[in-house]
């Protein structure tokens, strides 16, 4: 065995995983990458088809962060944002306003205009849910401010982040030191009890024969707290595509339904674009957008405007754990006051706005907003459109969902009757154990498959990405 996986096998706990299967096998370590491309202590080469778990943009060792990050640790790699300042944290947070302000409104001062950081989705997600709570609370709109997330919903690991999630596997066993969020319906087109639709070799979404019920469900359940007297005073939401609950995509028109009915109910809206940020859920309609330009973030494809933006995996292009929470002058505002007041915001992590981090993170969205880079995120959109598209031939795919540059493959034991696998069958873990032969490295959701390449994969990538779900998924039936 690699002496660095027997290494690893000896003392490493991994996460989400059972370590008896771990240790069980020889572990893959990574040794290098360049590129869409991972390679490992033998050689071997692969595709990183989820972009690292969905943190990596531009590809691995990119030629122009590479250079901003040896820039920036010629000057230096880190200092607290207690008492001090700093160059990149500062001209970040300007760019990440500027960023979230409408395309079309850039010009003008924007809504959310402050950033607060942290170092990764849950301390992100910590951060508006203390201060939305703080907030509420000090407004006099609650005296116990209630949180409503929707099904299925996952918000990161730490324990108010948890406390906002509803995914029991990783969930309940946590309960008791929870403090629980009330729980929406989402809308899971695929598997929806109110849609009328035969099961057809078409994405869900599109075929659904339905009445918004989905949008009903939601509005009773805001209705029934205000009844008994107990409103939810924030719904927690991944926009356009809920990633860990099985990549679960919103029909659309969803997203601007459901915040209409905060706004109609003095809810504030925490927008968790952890996953969904940074070009990652791309456009409309690759085929017919005009060049360049494009949304940055999936609110603006609905033309949502969130009281909280938070965003962290892809910031700093995949390279540094940091992540950012931004919220308006309004909640600012009710931390203002005099010293002995105590209104401060009480809440800080010892690398808050790392420089080291922060550089990585401007050179990204830099990139990001290059007449170049936009025309390659619709070029993959399209190319990963046209591929997928083949899929429908496998009697096992029920369900191929795309949101821009992310995509998720359902695996069923039955097309005609959606009927799915059990979990224990390991449908989606064994299909990308035959990805991994063929040379493309995936991590499944339960019975779902994930497609999330780095922008900069060519067409000759995605094809083979694609090829290799699909040997996967006939090697099931064998
Ligand atoms: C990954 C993720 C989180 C948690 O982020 P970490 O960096 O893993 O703590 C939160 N929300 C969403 C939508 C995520 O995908």
């Amino acid at each position: 065995m690699n002496p660095l996986a027997r290494l690893d096998q000896k003392f490493v706990w991994h996460p989400f995983t059972q370590m008896r299967d771990w240790l069980r096998r020889e572990p893959l370590v990574i040794k290098k990458a360049q590129g869409a491309v991972l390679t490992d202590a033998k050689g071997r080469e692969y595709i990183d088809a989820n972009s690292s778990i969905w943190t990596n943009l531009h590809g691995h060792r990119h030629p122009r962060i590479n250079r901003a990050l040896s820039r920036q640790l010629r000057r230096v790699a880190h200092t607290s944002a207690l008492g001090f300042a700093n160059e990149p944290a500062s001209l970040l947070a300007a760019e990440l306003v500027r960023a979230a302000a409408p395309i079309s409104k850039r010009s003008r001062p924007s809504r959310l205009n402050k950033v607060f950081f942290s170092d990764d989705g849950s301390t992100a997600m910590e951060v508006a849910l203390k201060m939305s709570y703080e907030t509420a609370r000090r407004s006099g709109l609650s005296r116990r401010p209630r949180f409503l997330s929707l099904q299925g919903a996952y918000h990161g690991d730490t324990v108010g982040a948890v406390s906002l999630g509803h995914i029991d596997l990783f969930h309940k066993a946590y309960n008791g030191l929870l403090f629980g969020a009330g729980e929406a319906m989402s809308p899971y087109c695929y598997r929806c009890p109110f849609n009328r639709a035969r099961p057809a070799r078409e994405d869900a979404r599109l075929t659904r024969r339905c009445e918004w019920e989905c949008v009903g469900k939601v509005e009773q359940t805001m209705s029934k707290a205000r009844t008994v007297g107990r409103p939810f005073t924030s719904f927690v939401v991944e926009p356009l595509m809920q990633g860990a609950a099985g990549m679960i995509p919103q029909p659309e028109g969803w997203l601007s339904r459901v915040a209409e009915l905060c706004r109609g109910g003095g809810i504030s809206i925490i927008a968790d674009e952890v996953m969904t940020g940074f070009g990652r859920t791309g456009v409309r309609d690759a085929r017919a957008a005009r060049r360049g330009r494009l949304p940055l973030f999936a609110c603006e494809r609905e033309s949502v405007r969130p009281d909280y933006l938070v965003v962290a995996k892809g910031l700093t292009g995949g390279y540094l754990p940091m992540a950012a929470t931004l919220t308006t002058q309004d909640v600012f505002n009710v931390f203002l006051g005099e010293y002995e007041e105590f209104k401060t915001f009480f809440h800080g992590h010892s690398f808050t706005g790392n420089q080291l981090g922060a550089a990585a993170a401007l050179e990204s969205l830099a990139l990001l907003q290059e007449r170049r880079e936009e025309d390659r995120r619709l070029r993959l959109q399209r190319s990963l459109s046209d591929q997928l598209r083949r899929l429908w031939a496998l009697p096992e795919v029920g369900d191929i969902r795309q949101v821009g540059l992310v995509a998720g493959i359902e695996l069923v034991r039955n097309w005609k009757t959606r009927e799915p696998f059990d979990l224990r069958e390991r449908a989606g873990i064994r299909v990308c154990e035959t990805m991994t032969r063929h040379g493309v490295l995936t991590r499944p959701i339960g019975n779902v498959v994930v497609l999330m390449p780095p922008y900069c994969v060519t067409d000759e990538q995605v094809v083979r990405m694609v090829d290799a779900v699909e040997r996967g998924v006939r090697a099931l039936s064998r």
